[in-house]
């Protein structure tokens, strides 16, 4: 039996927020663990029932900020996993930063190595070559095929949650959490908004998993926003759903929130995506916008 997970809180409970008036469900992903929340939790569950003998390391790359990074590591931590993470070349600020997903996914135990420019496509494509049978590669933002399971067992716990709202919110990155809960769910409506490129690009991404569902909403933002970047009405509505209880990431959610406020008028259950572990480092880009003391 995995004897560490009674450590991790799930199924994770629903809460409700009100919001301009508007009473809102949220699915607590965020409070699973941490560092391992949100659907990255989700996305990493068919790993975390590995038995931890049968793997000694795992290889991901991608992004210092990225959540998944962040997962992997703590995932890795409790399994007794070597974990190699790959980048590009890194500036010293970021190297020395005091906080923020990499400065905790290196105090977890995350061995980090930089790749130049020239060599990173290459080297990325190569790294499933000479693989031993206890190295498994999560490839960037966190494993797609290997999300299916994760994210039944989270369609499973809204079904059985037995809730009068037949309305479901998360938001996007590749799609990949908002297409399945589409799929398995196909008795709720699912809302969702591209964070990361535009509507356009989200469709393109669902569409190499899937044909995109009639459940699947996808919201499309006011203007378009470029992914990570500090944005004064996102802090806005970031402080006005901390205020009403609950901490969300400042990099995915408020978009979708100001869409679901703009845009819809049903009752909802919004999946927390987790991600609250960035906001320390993102809050600091924000205060040297000079955005914090505005508000
Ligand atoms: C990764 C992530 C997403 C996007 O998930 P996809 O399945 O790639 O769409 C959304 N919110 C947070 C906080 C994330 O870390």
């Amino acid at each position: 039996m995995y004897h560490r997970e009674y450590s991790l809180k799930v199924p994770s409970e629903i809460s409700n927020i009100v919001l301009d008036g508007r009473v809102f469900y949220v699915k607590r992903d965020d409070l699973i663990d941490p560092h391992l929340a949100g659907n990255k939790y989700r996305k990493l569950y068919t790993l975390l029932q590995t038995q931890p003998n049968q793997l000694s390391r795992i290889i991901s790359y991608g992004g210092t900020q990225s959540n998944a990074m962040l997962a992997i590591a703590a995932m890795c931590k409790r399994k007794n996993w070597e974990f190699i993470y790959y980048t590009k070349p890194l500036s010293d600020t970021i190297k020395n930063e005091n906080c923020g997903n990499f400065y905790h996914a290196k105090k977890l135990g995350m061995q980090h190595f930089e790749i130049e420019h020239q060599y990173y496509k290459d080297f990325i494509s190569s790294l499933r070559f000479n693989l031993d049978e206890k190295t498994f590669i999560v490839d960037q933002g966190g494993a797609v095929k290997e999300a299916e399971e994760g994210l039944r067992v989270l369609a499973d716990e809204i079904r059985e949650a037995d809730f009068n709202v037949k309305s479901l919110a998360t938001p996007s990155g590749t799609g990949t959490t908002a297409l399945f809960l589409a799929l398995m769910l196909p008795e709720y409506k699912i809302y969702t908004t591209p964070c990361v490129g535009d509507e356009a690009y989200l469709r393109e991404q669902i569409s190499s998993l899937h044909k995109i569902p009639d459940n699947l909403i996808i919201l499309k933002p006011q203007k378009k926003y470029h992914f990570a970047k500090p944005y004064k009405e996102f802090l806005k509505v970031w402080q006005k759903l901390f205020q009403s209880g609950i901490e969300f990431d400042l990099i995915y959610a408020p978009s979708l929130w100001i869409s679901l406020l703009q845009q819809t008028d049903e009752e909802i259950i919004y999946i927390h995506s987790g991600g609250v572990s960035g906001n320390e480092s993102m809050l600091r880009r924000y205060e040297k916008k000079g955005f914090l003391s505005s508000v």
